[in-house]
Parts: structure tokens; sequence; C-alpha cells
């Protein structure tokens, strides 16, 4: 298959230098090989993403000189196949329901971003408890039940190219991921590895703080039958604090450096681009 990465931002804030550095980096990734370039929405959390972000995200990435396909795709629009995908690994039993509450459960599927704040191997509840909870009314996430989903696989090692190396997946890194719940039918990783498939990406090109996300990817694409990509890993752009830039760093976001006057060949400058 001929070379194909993309960028998916997620609609919840303005767009920084770290997006910039991740957006041009695959751009010019795909220019290099000749390939095509993606852009992608990843707008599933409901509660948090806003149209407005998401006309911003294509007015900077314009601005910045970054080309994509058309038309480009809305993980909102495409809820039925991730629900279908679930479906398969319920009908399978790899997946349980969980009732931690709704707030650890709604930050842990969106910020898939570093390792694990913590890594859940529940499993199952007994029956009896899971029937009293569910009367009760009690609402649940659908997690990953990734014991059943190492035995599914008999045991098998899954191997991976991520910067230049073939890697051994460890997807204990991450646990039992959530993967869906009501107000909120895919949870990133889900959503992520079904449409990488579906758009024909051979090269997810992100920042260092997604490498723990590869080695569950790389789990869900052979329990759902997907291609493996193969991952490169860039640099993340800190803020003056020494950290990891975020939607609040304001100073730093696409838009105020354009109404600055700041000029896009001098981002890419800055970026070391
Ligand atoms: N929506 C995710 C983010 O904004 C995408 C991560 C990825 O490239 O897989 O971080």
């Amino acid at each position: 298959m001929s070379f194909g990465t993309r960028f998916a931002p997620s609609p919840t804030g303005l767009l920084h230098l770290g997006h910039a550095f991740s957006a041009l980096t695959a751009f010019q990734a795909a220019q290099a090989a000749g390939g095509r370039f993606l852009l992608r929405i990843e707008d599933t959390d409901i509660t948090r993403c806003r149209p407005m972000f998401e006309a911003a995200i294509y007015e900077d990435l314009a601005w910045l000189g970054v080309v994509w396909e058309t038309p480009v795709w809305r993980q909102s629009e495409r809820m039925d196949v991730y629900a279908a995908a679930l479906d398969e690994l319920k009908a399978r039993g790899l997946v349980y329901r969980c009732f931690r509450t709704r707030r650890s459960l709604m930050e842990e599927m969106a910020a898939p971003h570093g390792p694990a704040t913590q890594v859940v191997r529940a499993g199952p509840l007994p029956a009896d408890e899971e029937a009293s909870l569910l009367a009760s009314g009690a609402p649940f996430a659908w997690r990953l039940w990734l014991d059943a989903a190492l035995d599914a696989l008999g045991g098998k090692a899954l191997t991976f190219e991520a910067d230049g190396a073939v890697t051994v997946a460890d997807p204990e890194r991450l646990g039992d991921i959530v993967l869906a719940r009501k107000e909120f039918p895919a949870s990133y990783h889900l959503a992520s590895v079904i449409d990488d498939a579906a758009q024909g990406i051979t090269h997810v090109i992100r920042g260092e703080d997604l490498i723990e996300a590869a080695h569950i990817h790389v789990l869900l694409q052979a329990l759902l039958g997907l291609p493996t990509p193969i991952y490169r890993h860039h640099r993340l752009i800190l803020g003056a604090d020494g950290k990891r830039l975020a939607k609040r760093d304001h100073a730093a976001t696409l838009a105020s450096l354009r109404a600055d006057g700041v000029a896009p060949d001098a981002v890419c400058a800055r970026l070391g681009l």
C-alpha cells in the first residue's frame, strides 16, 4: 500500500505549537514519500468538542501551508462503525462492564497522552453483582478484558515497527482500557485504530506521549483483524515551564501567534523544521 499518514486533532481547544509540529512533521513525511496526508477530526468527546475549534483547525493548518485530502472524516459521523466493532468484541467475550465513577472514566477516555495514571486489570464482576448494579440503573463503561484478549490471541507475542525498531507489544502498560460508554460511544483508542485502518494509514506519526497507546492499539488491531501501521514518534514541544504544551498555554496558540503578526515560516523555524 502506498504511504499514507494523518494528523488527527480533537477540536477541544485551539491548536498550539505542539500541534503545529505534529501536523508539519507528518505532512513533510508524506511529501518526502510522495504519499497521502489526511486530516481527521477526532470529535468523539461530545461534551468537550466545539465547531469553532474545528473551524480553527482548518484555518490554522492552511495558514501553516499544510494541504490535506478531502473530504475530511469526522469521527462523530462514524459512531455506528465503532459500535459494530464493539458489538463484535462483546460477542466474543472480550469486553466487560465497569461501574467506576463517570468522572474518572471520562478522564481516562479523553486523555490518552502519557503513561496511564492508573492501570485497571479488574476483569468482569461476578454475574450476580453485575446484575444488581444493572438493575439499579448504575451507569457503566465497556472495558477491554485484557486477560481474555491475550487468551484469544493464543499467547502469541505481537510485534510492530516503532521508530525504526521491531518492538514487542506490551498491552499491559495500559491494562483494561475503556472502549465506550453511554454518552461517549467510542474511546480514542477504539475510534483511532478503526479509522487508521479504514483510511489506509500506513504510518502513524505522532508525539512520543502516545508511545504507550501504540502498545494497546497493536492489540486492538490484532483482535479486530486490522493491519498494523508503522509507528513513528516525534519529540514534544515544551512550554517555558518545561512541560508539554497544553490547551491552556494560550500564548503558544497558532491563532495568537498569527494575530501577533508572526509568519508561518517563523513558526517552522522556531520548531526547527
Ligand atoms: N486525537 C488525538 C489527539 O489529539 C490523536 C492522537 C493520534 O494521533 O493518534 O491527541
